[in-house]
């Protein structure tokens, strides 16, 4: 059978918990998510997790931050004042928006609404959380010259 390595396109069902047991996300019901091995189109530590498993195989691993969606950074939450948001109907807690920062466009959500400021939270909405992954490999199959180049599934 073929083996998990760099370059084979690979299908999971998965399940996504959080440490309290939340379902966060999950495959059933629909078609196995597809990727491509070696690329970074799946977080680092499942990765890691799935390298060398083949089809059939089940794993349930735990991915900590630094592997999954990165440690909280308080850095990332900033106090902006109301009249930024100047032509937008609707700020709400939950909002989301595309801000501009030093490196580049980054995808905020709105934490806080005051009188004057609003604060807006750029980490990733799974930040600072380990993800506990349940997974099936559902097909494992060489990726295309195609695929390859450009890193991920067709
Ligand atoms: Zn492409």
């Amino acid at each position: 059978t073929m083996k998990i390595v760099n370059d084979k396109v690979v299908g999971i069902h998965y399940t996504l918990k959080d440490a309290s047991g939340d379902q966060l996300d999950t495959s059933d019901g629909g078609d196995p998510l597809r990727y491509l091995h070696g690329a970074g189109n799946i977080v680092e530590g499942l990765e890691k997790a799935l390298a060398d498993k083949e089809k059939g195989d089940q794993v349930q691993v735990v991915v900590e931050p630094a592997e999954g969606y990165g440690e909280y950074n308080e850095g990332l939450k900033q106090s902006v004042p109301k009249a930024a948001f100047e032509g937008v109907d609707n700020i709400e807690v939950g909002a989301q928006f595309e801000a501009q920062s030093d490196n580049g466009a980054v995808s905020v959500v709105v934490t806080e609404v005051s009188e004057d400021t609003v604060v807006v939270d750029g980490n990733h909405p799974l930040a600072g959380q380990a993800l506990h992954f349940d997974v099936t490999i559902t097909d494992v199959r060489d990726a295309s010259e195609e695929e390859i180049a450009h890193g991920h599934v067709h």
